[in-house]
């Protein structure tokens, strides 16, 4: 075979097992939206011989045959092309992937399924002894996958599943900057304003709320010849191909805001995948660069468009004519104002933007000292519930609403779970600076209901890219700029001190 074939060859193996992962993502996404609950044992099961067989597949002699013999090939090409970045993916992925015997894997893959409905059960009854033993297993097992790679802290192999470029120490500078400017700006906004949400918490019917998220996302840009929008506990985003990227948000009857930010968020996490290149689909590119560059889609859609004065000028009586007993007497600016009330809350997923990260960085500390093996698992209620005395002056009154609310422990490893989100909130602002100097018009664009041009600015400097570069590249690449805290400190700070005038 000439080095062209070995490397034709190889993208044949790739799309299958990108095959494969896709299938897994069907089952799960049925798992999360309409599977009866019985069906959990078999799926755990069936996902976990697709991830064996993707494993095997990717890590067999083949493979490392075929990525030895295609070296001459690979030098000829610019080191932007689809081709050299794809190569240096599936190298970087290789590597990693090597290093996990398959039966580790495999055990892995089927904890974290069995592990899932026990927390789901757990939640429900609010008993954490009930899944604290799973809970055990998935703190030894995140120790374990850590000491298949060289590390300096326990920590950074996982942080470097999700966000590569980051370790302990850098994340810990960065959210020690963050923390001491968000923490005084919180309780200056949480002293002096007045907003009221309780407009948000009457009787809004679901059916009723299901139509206008759909409605929202689809005035929005969101495509439903190649997606949908289903129910589900914990809202998420699921890709399966360039024509097929499906959300998912939940219904609260006394909870408005939830549905619709929900559905803000994921959708900003599928306008991303549906923008990655279409030549990219199929090939281990067809995904984003980073979870903080991912989150950085659905906090940019969610908050910094989303929960704008010039967003709702349009939506507003839309949302009105919707639920006209609630709100016809409720005026746009009180509606503003209830949707970034700033209080400190005990729910991460309902946080205000001023807190939001608070919730991050006490997950973050947490994760190390339990990876360290100074908190055991079941100390860890008290950490959690201490950790939010502490910072935000609550403590939770049940696990349910303290350490048991998130699904990333539970359904999958402790460790890299959460920074994604705060790298994702400062990357937002970074994105939207840019765009904005670009197109200065966006605000008044957003007034009238037009959303397609930050969408474009968003395609064709960052989504269509997918993974072809690491995420704080894509984010020079789009910005011209390192990761900084600033443009984020000052959208919060004008937001939010404009609110209270
Ligand atoms: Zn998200």
């Amino acid at each position: 075979m000439t080095p062209q074939q070995s490397y034709k060859r190889l993208t044949e193996i790739l799309a299958e097992i990108q095959d494969l992962k896709r299938a897994g993502n069907v089952l799960a996404w049925d798992q999360f939206t309409h599977m009866p609950p019985q069906g959990s044992a078999m799926r755990g099961r069936q996902l976990a011989t697709l991830g064996k067989i993707a494993h095997d597949m990717f890590t067999s002699k083949e493979v490392e045959d075929l990525l030895g013999a295609v070296q001459a090939f690979e030098k000829s090409l610019d080191h932007t092309s689809d081709d050299a970045c794809l190569l240096a993916n599936v190298r970087r992925d290789y590597e990693k992937a090597t290093k996990l015997p398959s039966h580790f894997v495999s055990t892995l893959m089927t904890h974290q399924s069995q592990c899932y409905d026990v927390w789901v059960q757990a939640r429900a009854e609010n008993s954490f002894t009930k899944v604290a033993p799973y809970l055990a297993k998935t703190l030894e097992l995140s120790q374990q996958y850590a000491q298949y790679f060289k590390y300096n802290h326990i920590a950074d192999p996982l942080i470097a599943t999700s966000d590569e470029g980051f370790t302990t120490q850098t994340l810990r500078g960065l959210f020690g900057d963050l923390k001491k400017q968000l923490v005084p700006l919180l309780q200056e906004v949480v002293a002096k304003q007045k907003a009221d949400d309780s407009l948000l918490k009457q009787s809004f019917p679901l059916a009723a709320q299901e139509q206008f998220s759909k409605d929202l996302v689809a005035a929005v840009g969101y495509d439903f010849t190649r997606g949908r929008l289903d129910t589900t506990h914990h809202p998420f985003m699921i890709s399966f191909a360039h024509g097929d990227v499906r959300i998912t948000t939940r219904y609260q009857e006394h909870n408005l805001s939830e549905s619709i930010f929900s559905a803000l968020h994921e959708m900003g996490h599928a306008f991303y995948e549906m923008g990655i290149a279409k030549e990219l689909d199929g090939t281990l590119l067809f995904d984003g660069a980073s979870s903080g560059v991912h989150e950085s889609q659905s906090r940019l859609w969610e908050n910094i468009v989303g929960r704008s004065m010039n967003f709702w000028t349009f939506f507003y009586p839309k949302l009105v004519a919707a639920f006209p007993t609630q709100l016809s007497g409720v005026s746009l600016s009180s509606f503003h104002s209830a949707i970034n009330k700033v209080a400190p809350s005990l729910i991460r997923t309902d946080a205000c933007e001023l807190s939001y990260n608070l919730h991050v960085m006490i997950r973050f500390e947490l994760e190390i000292q339990m990876l360290e093996g100074y908190l055991d698992i079941k100390d860890l209620p008290e950490a959690w519930n201490a950790a939010y005395e502490k910072d935000l002056g609550m403590r939770p009154p049940s696990d349910a609403m303290g350490c048991m609310q998130d699904v990333h422990w539970y359904g999958g490893l402790i460790g890299g779970q959460f920074q994604g989100y705060t790298l994702g909130n400062i990357m937002a602002a970074q994105f939207y600076e840019a765009a904005l100097k670009d197109l200065p018009h966006l605000p008044d664009d957003f007034k009238q209901g037009q959303f397609k041009n930050l969408k474009q600015w968003l395609g064709s400097h960052l989504h269509r890219h997918g993974r072809k570069f690491l995420g704080l590249d894509v984010l020079k690449k789009a910005t011209g700029h390192t990761l900084d805290i600033h443009p984020y400190l000052n959208y919060l700070t004008g937001k939010f001190l404009y609110i209270l005038e």
